[in-house]
Order: structure tokens, then C-alpha cells, then sequence
């Protein structure tokens, strides 16, 4: 099965990586997209999965807050945090990583290699080695990575992660992902 020409690679990315209109207000880096990971994974014939963005699900395009963007990023994104981890929120959440996990799962039953799990550090959700809580940047998983990252842990399912921002060299962390996969 899948013997056609596809490449049975893929690579897992947060939402905004390759949308950067779902991102919250005033932290936008790129008008579109981050094209570097695009250009990489699609010169490796590396198929981009695109995460649903978790704080546009589960709290809305401005999320739940017309003036967040007047509050200093940490501080903001904090509040968000907050917002994610009780009710409603809190229950979609759980919905997306399973959603994903599933996805995950179907690639990795059928034999695809799935380079990766790519986030965005300092995100409340999105995270990898970077998060917010406290109103800082602290070391940590973002709800949504982490909660991903238990899931993967409990079925016994290895994948690499990392966040990326774009301040960094965007090219070296994926080759350094790539080597670990
Ligand atoms: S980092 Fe995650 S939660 Fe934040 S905008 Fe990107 S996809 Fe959405």
C-alpha cells in the first residue's frame, strides 16, 4: 500500500508557522508564513502537516480579549494559559490533541516517517522548550505541546520535538531534528 511516488514523509507543525493571520494580536514576525521551514521541508519532499492552531479554537481569533495586545506578550500570553486550562477551553483542548495524536498514529501505522513535531517557543500552547506562565518566559511545554507530548509518551510513540522562533537559525534546529528522528 502507498507505492505511488509520495514520499511517505511528513513533518507536524504549529498552526501559525505556515498562517500566521491565526496568531494573537500584535506578535505576528512574518506577513504569511515562516517560508524557511516551508522551502526546507518541501526541498526534502517533506509533506507539512498544519496543526490546528489551539488558542484560535478554543478562545478565538482575538482570544476572548480585544485588548490583549495593549498587555506586554508574557503577560498576555499568560492570561491566555489561564483562559485554556478550565471549561470549555480546557475540554477542546484535549479534543485537538487527540485529533492530532490520531493523525499521528494513522501515518505511523502505515510506516510514514514522521520527521518531527515542530512548535513555537514562548507559546502558552505551542511551546516546546520555551513557554509563558507568570508573566516570563520560563522553561516548559506549552498546554497544548505538552499535553501532546503525554499522549505520545503513554502509547510509547517517539517523535522529536522542538519550537522554533524566528530569531533563530530555522535551517540548523530542523537539520539538528531531522538527525534525531
Ligand atoms: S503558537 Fe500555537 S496557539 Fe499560538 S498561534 Fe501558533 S498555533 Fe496557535
Amino acid at each position: 500500500m502507498f507505492e505511488d511516488i509520495r514520499s511517505k514523509k511528513v513533518i507536524f507543525v504549529c498552526h501559525c508557522m505556515l498562517n500566521q493571520n491565526a496568531i494573537s494580536d500584535g506578535t505576528a514576525v512574518y506577513p504569511a508564513a515562516f517560508r524557511e521551514l516551508a522551502d526546507w521541508a518541501y526541498a526534502k519532499d517533506i509533506g507539512i502537516v498544519q496543526m490546528p492552531c489551539p488558542e484560535l479554537q478554543c478562545l478565538g481569533l482575538d482570544r476572548g480579549d480585544p485588548e490583549g495586545a495593549k498587555r506586554p506578550v508574557t503577560v498576555e500570553n499568560t492570561r491566555i494559559r489561564r483562559a485554556m486550562e478550565q471549561g470549555e477551553p480546557g475540554e477542546k483542548l484535549k479534543e485537538l490533541i487527540s485529533l492530532v495524536l490520531w493523525q499521528i498514529r494513522e501515518y505511523s501505522r502505515h510506516g510514514f516517517q514522521i520527521i518531527g513535531i515542530i512548535g513555537a517557543n514562548r507559546s502558552p500552547n505551542c511551546g516546546v522548550e520555551t513557554t509563558s506562565d507568570h508573566d516570563e518566559e520560563t522553561e516548559g511545554m506549552g498546554l497544548f505541546m505538552g499535553g501532546l507530548k503525554a499522549a505520545l509518551d503513554d502509547l510509547g510513540l517517539k517523535i522529536p520535538m522542538t519550537g522554533l522562533k524566528a530569531s533563530d537559525d530555522i535551517v540548523k534546529k530542523l537539520e539538528e531534528l531531522k538527525q534525531n528522528g
